[in-house]
């Protein structure tokens, strides 16, 4: 009797064991991180001139580039940012979110989530392409552009209620786990946010969004001239850098040039 009992504990053990495996595996999913190319750049631009509201960067010419990021999370993908529109004349990427995906074999039906950075319109021009998704994006942002005729035009499939929208207040969880979060960084618009990643090897990464253009523009603290809020900018700022420093995170600078080689070039992704 002592052996069988003994033996019924051991076999109870094995399948507590089994499903403590099971449900790790489950909270652990794969996620990765990759680069598209969302725009075609133009000639480095004279960032003096709409980069700054305190007459800095004298001279300085910055190649700015378009960028938006595929978040594989276990068997859920997310697309950050919609770049700019293929009919955005000499900027429109050469090659839109859809193909870019199908070199991935992807479609835009597999897309769980359309987060958007900001609503400027280098950020938000192919989100049309996404109908089945869920849109992600800043409150105040959102607020704002569905009274601005011109930014709402590609979010007509939100606004009309055909969509799935959540409106994003403060910070977003996506996936409940900590791994990819929706940070409020206010102050370039209204609703801005930017994102972080966390992935095992590579470790975490955060995408500015626009809360910086470029690497002066991020160690200065530098406020566009159209930014919608300076205070809010700089306080965003100032939690996005503690955030960096105690995650030891990798920044990326959207637009900047310089940092699309801190991620393996397309069609590979970081892990
Ligand atoms: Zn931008």
């Amino acid at each position: 009797m002592r052996y069988v009992m003994t033996m019924l504990a051991i076999i109870a053990a094995m399948s507590v064991c089994a499903s403590a495996q099971t449900a790790s595996a489950q909270t652990v999913p794969e996620i990765t991180l990759t680069r598209f190319d969302c725009g075609t750049s133009q000639a480095p631009t004279d960032v003096s001139l709409r980069f700054t509201d305190t007459y800095a960067y004298s001279g300085l010419k910055i190649q700015i580039v378009y960028s938006c990021y595929l978040i594989r999370h276990g068997d859920d993908y997310m697309v950050w940012d919609a770049g700019q529109s293929m009919s955005a004349g000499a900027v429109a990427p050469k090659v839109s979110l859809a193909d870019q995906l199908a070199q991935l074999k992807l479609t835009p039906q597999q897309i769980k989530f359309i987060a958007i950075s900001h609503y400027h319109a280098d950020h938000i021009g192919q989100v049309g392409s996404f109908p089945n998704a869920t849109l992600l994006i800043g409150k105040r942002d959102w607020d704002a552009l569905t009274k601005n005729s011109e930014s709402s035009v590609p979010f007509a499939h939100w606004i009309t209620g055909a969509g799935k929208l959540e409106t994003v207040l403060q910070d977003k969880d996506v996936f409940g786990d900590g791994t990819v979060v929706m940070l409020n960084m206010p102050g370039h618009t209204p609703g801005h946010h930017s994102l972080l990643v966390r992935l095992k090897n590579k470790g975490p990464v955060l995408l500015t969004g626009d809360l910086a253009h470029f690497r002066e523009n991020y160690d200065s603290d530098g406020v566009p001239n159209f930014n919608t809020d300076r205070t809010e900018t700089l306080s965003s700022f100032d939690r996005f850098k503690k955030i960096a420093r105690n995650l030891k995170a990798t920044v990326i600078i959207q637009h900047d040039a310089r940092d699309i080689a801190k991620l393996p070039p397309f069609p590979a992704a970081a892990h």
